[in-house]
């Protein structure tokens, strides 16, 4: 991981051509924060990078899959990463709470470029993911997953506020 922190004073003026196909830069923080993903499709990078002053400009593309446990029932989803992405990066402003993936260490400045290609990859991720669009989910009642068939609980209760009008006995 730590081949990716790249000196800002080491990009050549006409910039720096990169490919990243290393999968540590994605699975690593999968591990890290114990994240229910896996790569299913290798994820690589490929990308521009540019210096002015001590901002970076970067141009590339991320593309790869994933597989993340559905919303609604738990099983495999297939997320689909394809994108491409300039970005402005610059240092982070003293007192910012903004993240930026330009470090200062020693008087240098650095591009993380790992930190920046994994959050370009949870861009990606949708915020709710679903193995279809019409996932028909889990019984609320017995846990079945009724997208491979119903599961014999009765359809509805009905609603539970009305409850009290059935127990009244009309005579
Ligand atoms: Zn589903
Ligand atoms: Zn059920």
């Amino acid at each position: 991981m730590k081949d990716f922190f790249i000196r800002l004073k080491d990009v050549p003026s006409k910039g720096l051509d990169v490919l990243v196909n290393d999968q540590s830069v994605w699975t690593g923080p999968i591990l890290e924060f114990k994240l229910p993903y896996k790569i299913s499709v290798p994820c690589e990078s490929r990308l521009n990078i540019q210096v002015e002053g001590d901002c970076c400009i970067l141009k590339g593309y991320i593309r790869g899959a994933l597989t993340i446990p559905c919303d609604r029932c738990l099983e495999d989803a297939y997320v689909s990463i394809d994108s491409f992405f300039k970005i402005i990066e610059e240092p982070k402003k003293q007192d910012s709470l903004d993240i930026s993936f330009i470090l200062e260490k020693d008087g240098e400045l650095y591009l993380d470029l790992a930190g920046l290609l994994w959050e370009q990859m949870v861009l990606n991720i949708p915020t709710k993911v679903l193995c279809s669009e019409d996932c028909k989910g889990l019984c609320p009642a017995c846990g079945a997953n009724l997208n491979k068939g119903r599961c014999g609980c009765r359809k509805s209760a009905g609603d539970p506020r009305l409850e009290i009008f059935r127990k009244i006995k009309i005579y």
